[in-house]
């Protein structure tokens, strides 16, 4: 398709756009930044700005923005216009170099855990020029970290630009002790994400409160047909949807993002898509644009796009499994086997190092993907757990133990590995033997951490794993670079490493109930709720790790802290309160409604027959008066607990009081409610059901 290859990027203000606007020299300073990450300098920056918004009004652009992820975790953005006015009532169209680097202090109120009152300071958004500048809906967007004056970060760019500043250093470290290193200067982590989300039907979905206001259904009982079948699995997509999905991709590729797989998933109605991989800062800001143009293109389609992590009880929610890697600014990637004896010493040290950061941080990449919608894919009732464990496949973990146990031989087929000596069987790379249910594996050139929730950004689990990993190459090199006999070495701290880190080893079905008691008598780390894992944010190797590394101040993570829970409180807030307007209003009315037919029904018969059997009337019309009264009795207990929640301050007790109190009943409510609704005629349901819900999309 000679299409896309014109498409793709043209909303973009790329490096070829650069090289074709720009001065030589001031492209060439400009790549400096970008590549190597030099200060940008004032007068180079006054041109680029030009240039970008010569070309931004060229293509219609009106305004700009300075594009950013606050710590709501969703996308922010302020549209300013490039009027200047001139005398005689015109204008012009400027931007200066000024606006572009830092954009005008922010006085709004995006959340900062209690930084900006601390530091008396208001957000400063400032220019990330490694991630490009694109044109959405005729505003020229400029990606943005966002920080306080005083330099704390109030976003989540900021401390994953750090993090890939901080894995850089210290694997370069590493790199430098192997030969053929020499020309590397600097590694970058890369990361593909594969986004899962649902459709469902726009005018299906207008008639739902709880999926406006929560994006997932409060009630509802199972439709007849589930995921049983497997066959919506990578079956053929409704025509709506192809349709949906060549629009998107349309626009994704317009915007420079490699859009490459699409598929149905698991669920009725549930989908994937998977980009190639890119550099973690603008992965991540391609995924927050995707989930964007998911929710937008759908609408256009007469859809809603669903990107909760649990929309529906009883078929799978929705993740987004983050493909991750480290590569070097040689191209070559750390996580594949290499060819030569050296490589492959390499490569088993940055297997090592992920290892030893996995398990030691464990709890980090837990909190990492712990929100309130992600509680119900993790721990909660149904598999997968919160538990953190690593899959290699057979091979490498036999190769492995085979270190530690100085067992390997030249000549066993299994283990053809001695450091420094020979190789790692090549087929490793080709490793097909997926356990789809680690979530963390490693996949032949790539880990992939399965963990994350389809609704929020992947910046925060990928700064915990580039600090973490950061931490163990740091280790490494500290005694490599001491050392007086590399391959010892080298050998010393694979053994070392897989003798104190093979806990978080694990090959077996991390669904199975018996793993979760496995895993409890090897020390790992089990939070089932979002409120269990925050609680260890601020655990005294946590607020190391990242003070060490320059990612996070204490300050600053603990601003974090604040706001992960506020934002946990907030989202069960408004379900707790969804739930009881629906129940008050919508629910049961409609069942006292239905009983009174009932009771019109019964009367009836018995006037025209008293030997007619009403048996059937009368025992739903208890059953549903019996319910309705539970119904009634939970609501007003919910409401009234919602109200003690409100009177406690503190946010962690606020959180944790609803997590102890109020789920259950929320839980219990729900259940009254669904038996009623299968007692019940569709037409007097005063909602479209789960059938309707997800098998909608046609
Ligand atoms: P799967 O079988 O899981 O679909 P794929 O090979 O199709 O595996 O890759 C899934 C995702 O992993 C894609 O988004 C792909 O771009 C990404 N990926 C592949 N290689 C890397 C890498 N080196 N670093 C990060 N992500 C990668
Ligand atoms: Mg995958």
């Amino acid at each position: 398709m000679d299409e896309v290859t014109q498409i793709f990027g043209e909303n973009v203000f790329n490096e070829t756009v650069m090289k074709a606007r720009l001065p030589k020299e001031t492209f060439k300073q400009l790549m400096k930044t970008i590549e190597g990450g030099e200060k940008l300098d004032a007068s180079v920056a006054t041109v680029v700005a030009n240039a970008m918004k010569d070309w931004a009004v060229e293509k219609g652009a009106t305004h700009y923005t300075h594009w950013f992820q606050p710590l709501t975790g969703i996308t922010a953005e302020k549209h300013d216009s490039f009027i200047s006015p001139l005398d005689g009532g015109k204008v012009i169209m400027e931007f200066s170099g000024k606006e572009l680097v830092q954009g005008e202090p922010d006085a709004s109120s995006f959340p900062s855990g209690g930084i900006r009152a601390t530091f008396e300071a208001s957000g400063y958004p400032a220019w990330d020029p490694t991630s490009y500048a694109f044109i959405k809906d005729g505003t020229l967007c400029i990606p943005t970290a966002f920080c306080s004056y005083t330099g704390e970060a109030l976003d989540k760019k900021t401390p994953l630009l750090r993090s890939m500043q901080a894995i850089s250093k210290q694997a370069v470290r590493v790199l430098k002790l192997f030969e053929g290193n020499e020309a590397v200067t600097s590694v970058k982590t890369t990361v593909g994400p594969e986004q899962e989300y649902f459709l469902v039907d726009k005018s299906v979905y207008d008639k739902r409160e709880d999926l406006i206001y929560t994006g997932r259904t409060l009630f509802g009982a199972k439709a007849p047909k589930g995921q049983e079948l497997e066959d919506h699995y990578f079956g053929m997509i409704k025509p709506r949807v192809q349709e949906f999905m060549k629009d998107l991709n349309k626009e994704l590729w317009k915007l420079g993002i490699l859009a490459k797989t699409e598929h149905n998933e698991v669920a009725p109605a549930q989908h994937e898509l998977a980009p190639i991989f890119s550099t973690t800062n603008i992965a991540c800001d391609h995924n927050q644009l995707t989930m964007e143009m998911m929710r937008k293109i759908a609408s256009k389609h007469g859809m809603v796009c669903l990107l909760h992590e649990k929309p529906f009880a009883g078929v799978n929610g929705s993740g987004k499994h983050n493909n991750w890697s480290i590569s070097t600014n040689t191209g070559k990637n750390l996580l594949d086997p290499g060819a030569t004896p050296d490589q492959n010493a390499q490569f088993l040290l940055f297997l090592c190092a992920i290892i030893k950061a996995v398990d030691e941080y464990q709890d980090l990449l837990r909190i990492s993907v712990a929100s309130a919608g992600n509680d119900h894919r993790r721990g909660a009732n149904e598999a997968p757990p919160a538990i953190v464990s690593v899959y290699l496949g057979d091979e490498l973990t036999d190769a492995l133990f085979a270190i530690d146990h100085d067992s390997f031989t030249k000549d066993s087929k299994k283990s053809l590995l001695s450091l420094g000596v020979s190789s790692i069987p090549s087929f490793i790379k080709d490793n097909t033997d997926r356990n789809r249910t680690s979530p963390f594996a490693y996949t032949g050139n790539k880990f992939e951490f399965r963990m994350p929730g389809s609704n929020k950004g992947v910046s925060d689990a990928n700064t915990v794993l580039n600090t973490a990993v950061a931490e163990s190459l740091k280790t490494f090199a500290d005694v490599l670079e001491k050392s007086d006999n590399i391959d010892k070495t080298i050998h010393s701290i694979v053994k070392y490493t897989i003798n104190e880190h093979h806990r978080i080893l694990f090959s077996g079905n991390g669904y199975n109930d018996a793993w979760i008691e496995e895993a409890n008598k090897r020390g790992l780390c089990n939070y089932p709720t979002t409120t269990d894992a925050l609680k260890h944010l601020l655990d005294e190797k946590n607020v190391r790790l990242f003070d060490y590394h320059r990612i996070f101040s204490y300050e600053e993570l603990k601003a974090r802290q604040e706001i992960d829970y506020e934002n946990y409180v907030k989202s069960l807030d408004i379900e707790i309160k969804t739930m009881v307007h629906m129940s008050l209003r919508q629910i049961m009315p409609a069942i006292s409604k239905y009983i009174g037919k009932l009771v019109k029904d019964i009367n009836n018969i018995a006037s025209l027959d008293t030997s007619i059997s009403t048996s059937y009337q009368k025992n739903t019309l208890t059953k549903l008066s019996a319910n309705l009264s539970r119904i009634d009795e939970y609501t007003t207990l919910l409401k009234d607990k919602y109200e003690e929640t409100c009177k406690i301050s503190d946010m962690a007790k606020q959180a944790f009081y609803i997590k102890d109190n109020l789920l259950s009943l929320m839980a219990k409510l729900r259940g009254f409610v669904d038996e009623c609704e299968i007692m019940m005629p569709k037409e007097t349901w005063p909602m479209p059901t789960y059938e309707e819900l997800l098998f909608s999309e046609h």
